[in-house]
């Protein structure tokens, strides 16, 4: 699929030998007192709950940051964008995110960005209305089944049992490697011509968290953000700089500002992501 894609693959694996040698011990460490302190410790978790927890909470943050990263790249490199272009950074984030070969934990991190999305849909019980078809985003169930359908498409046999899980239609199924090859393709041309190192280093910091103290100390051990924004910086040629910020939003978001040139991750997100998974697996 080219050489950047590979690059894209190895700056991953980096993430991975940081977060699962490197900083786990930590992180494994507040992810077990994070959820437990909130229920008074009503329900400890198991070795592999609380192992899915974070690998929930760590896809979701990775998925979030090549999303943005995405908007980040389209603006900074005036990229020509076809269709909507938050279609275009998810499959983007997909892309990275996707391992070359098989690979327990990177299946583990972007299957976890997909369930996100599910999750939220079966959460909402509102109506549809008007309103909510005008939205920039594909509504949360497109974007889940965008997302398996890459994963799908990069190894069919593989990932046969969660094409099966996912209802993912066969008539749908049959295309997603092609998808995937397309899109691939597509995000190589469009980047490699801005292959290399940005003129000054992505920034990262963290704003106060307030209330949201125990998702701000995970974010910060697991050092996501960090390896995040040092594989962005020795990939693509970044003309100006970039921040990287974690804060408080009001709300579960995440956005790439072009005029500040920062993206934000708002801790509210970190949080509804691990809220979001321990009811799943309190709920079972
Ligand atoms: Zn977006």
């Amino acid at each position: 699929m080219g050489r950047l894609l590979v690059r894209l693959g190895v700056l991953v694996v980096g993430l991975l030998a940081m977060i699962v040698a490197g900083t786990a011990a930590q992180a494994a460490s507040s992810v077990e007192k994070y959820p437990t302190k909130k229920q008074s410790a009503r329900q400890a978790f198991t070795a592999e709950e609380r192992q899915e927890i974070d690998d929930f909470v760590a896809g979701n943050v990775l998925f979030t940051l090549y999303h943005e990263a995405g908007h980040a790249m389209v603006s900074e490199f005036e990229l020509p964008v076809l269709g909507r272009e938050e279609d275009a950074v998810d499959s983007l984030a997909a892309l990275m995110m996707i391992p070359e070969e098989p690979d327990e934990q990177q299946d583990a991190w972007i299957i976890a960005a997909a369930d996100w999305f599910a999750m939220v849909y079966e959460l909402d019980d509102s109506e549809m209305e008007y309103a909510d078809y005008a939205g920039e985003h594909g509504l949360d169930l497109q974007r889940y089944y965008q997302i398996i359908c890459l994963i799908y498409g990069s190894d069919p046999e593989g990932f046969a049992d969660l094409a099966e899980y996912a209802e993912l239609p066969p008539e749908r199924a049959e295309r997603c490697p092609d998808e995937l090859a397309q899109v691939a393709r597509s995000w190589v041309s469009l980047l490699e011509p801005h292959e290399g190192k940005a003129k000054k280093p992505i920034v990262v910091s963290y704003g106060d968290p307030g209330e949201y103290g125990d998702a701000a100390d995970v974010l910060r051990e697991s050092g996501v953000m960090e390896v995040v924004a040092e594989e962005l910086s020795t990939t693509f040629a970044f003309p100006n700089q970039i921040r990287m910020v974690a804060e408080q939003c009001g709300e579960e978001n995440a956005y790439w500002d072009p005029d500040a040139r920062t993206i934000t991750l708002c801790y509210e997100l970190v949080d509804g992501a691990r809220l979001l998974i321990v009811d799943d697996i309190r709920a079972r």
